[in-house]
């Protein structure tokens, strides 16, 4: 028993002092002791426990007034590489990124209309792809994926578009490769990229909504992720959002995704075309086939049909964030996916929304923000994930 005290006791310091190293650029042991309570003579086993892991090494002497120069150390981002794949999209993308999430290689292959195990197959491929370009022992495998995911047994219980039911991922890749494998819903694997580098501080409380071919959010909260008591935390996808909407392909009627998803854009502008053929958008869309770069390209020269859809878009996702904000009281609503290519006109519509549902004191303290992770934010999000089990970082 007591023992196992004082391992547990030894664990919680490890990560402490990692954890400050991790998080300076460069810091003596005092200096760490000073952040952490601890002890120096912890500290010095500590670091030098670090050292031997190649975790941590030491950079060189600091300035020093008074004494011997204390000497620094710092994080060793190269000692580990991970794997981190995505899963979600037309394309399965994965790279190769050291201990800070820098990408060191990718590689990424089309889904086609593979489903099931051909899909399987195709991430198969992917990680074989990356695996011989490692050059540093690999810490684990972190995959994000659409679906409801049991994370800690590793298993996507079901994702429909993929037709993957009760997937065991750690059976299907962890024996294989014979290396950690961890995975989450891709929207809390992107949640927690824009928690750990998101630059929101180093305990954000947030919520992060993904839109593209689906939309799923991300709930974070004093640093961590919040998934549910079935996983499925954020799955804002089917809310209503307007009432006596197009039926969806859960069932209900109206849900968010029937209107503010990929599809449901591309469907509301051929609409929008044959209600005002005569207007310029008219025209556009009888030149060519929607897209959402068409969307975009009419928008920013104020189209006013354009601008119509923007405003709707920002009014639907209003509705719902203004729950989230209600019910969660989070610092920032973070936008990533397509909402971006529509910048402040987008935010202002979800804002106005967000005001019209909630306590103005509630609506004022969450900020509605785009993140500015880009396109690689799962990618980041499913390095957080392996960093988060196997080393308790960031
Ligand atoms: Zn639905």
């Amino acid at each position: 028993m007591k023992k196992a005290t004082h391992q547990a006791t030894k664990a919680h310091n490890t990560t402490l002092v990692l954890k400050t190293i991790y998080h300076n650029d460069q810091i003596s042991r005092a200096d760490i002791a000073r952040a952490t309570g601890l002890t120096r003579t912890t500290v010095s086993e500590i670091v030098a426990d670090l050292i031997g892991a190649e975790l941590v090494r030491e950079t060189g002497v600091g300035p020093s007034t008074i004494g011997k120069p204390p000497i620094h150390v710092d994080f060793n981002a190269g000692a580990r590489q991970l794997l981190s794949i995505d899963l979600g999209g037309t394309e399965f993308r994965g790279a190769l990124v050291n201990l800070r999430g820098d990408v060191l290689q990718r590689h990424s292959l089309p889904l086609g209309d593979r489903k099931g195990a051909a899909a399987l197959q195709l991430a198969h491929r992917l990680i074989e792809g990356l695996l011989p370009q490692a050059s540093a022992p690999l810490l684990g495998i972190g995959i994000g994926t659409p679906g409801l995911v049991d994370t800690e047994k590793a298993i996507i219980r079901q994702a429909v578009n993929r037709d993957w039911t009760n997937l065991d991922l750690r059976q299907e890749f962890g024996v294989r490769y014979g290396i950690p494998i961890h995975l989450a819903n891709d929207s809390h694997v992107a949640a927690l990229a824009e928690s750990a580098y998101g630059g929101h501080g180093p305990v954000p409380s947030l919520v992060l909504i993904k839109v593209g071919a689906g939309i799923g959010s991300g709930i974070v909260l004093g640093g961590e992720l919040y998934s549910g008591v079935g996983f499925s935390a954020g799955e804002i996808g089917h809310l209503r959002a307007v009432r006596g909407g197009l039926p969806c392909t859960c069932g209900n009627k109206g849900c968010l995704e029937t209107v503010a998803n990929t599809s449901a854009l591309l469907r509301l502008m051929r609409e929008q075309a044959l209600r005002h053929p005569e207007t310029a958008f008219g025209y556009a869309l009888a030149a060519q086939e929607p897209s959402l770069e068409l969307l975009r390209q009419l928008h920013e020269v104020r189209d006013p049909q354009a601008r119509a859809l923007v405003r709707d878009l920002g009014t639907h996702l209003g509705v719902v964030a203004a729950s989230l904000v209600a019910v969660l009281n989070v610092r920032k609503i973070v936008l990533s996916g397509l909402p971006i290519l529509f910048g402040e006109p987008l935010l202002d519509a979800m804002r106005s929304e967000i005001r019209a549902r909630t306590l103005p004191e509630q609506a004022r303290e969450t900020e509605v923000c785009f993140s500015l992770l880009g396109s690689d934010i799962v990618i980041q999000g499913a390095c957080a994930l392996v960093l988060r089990h196997e080393l308790n970082l960031p």
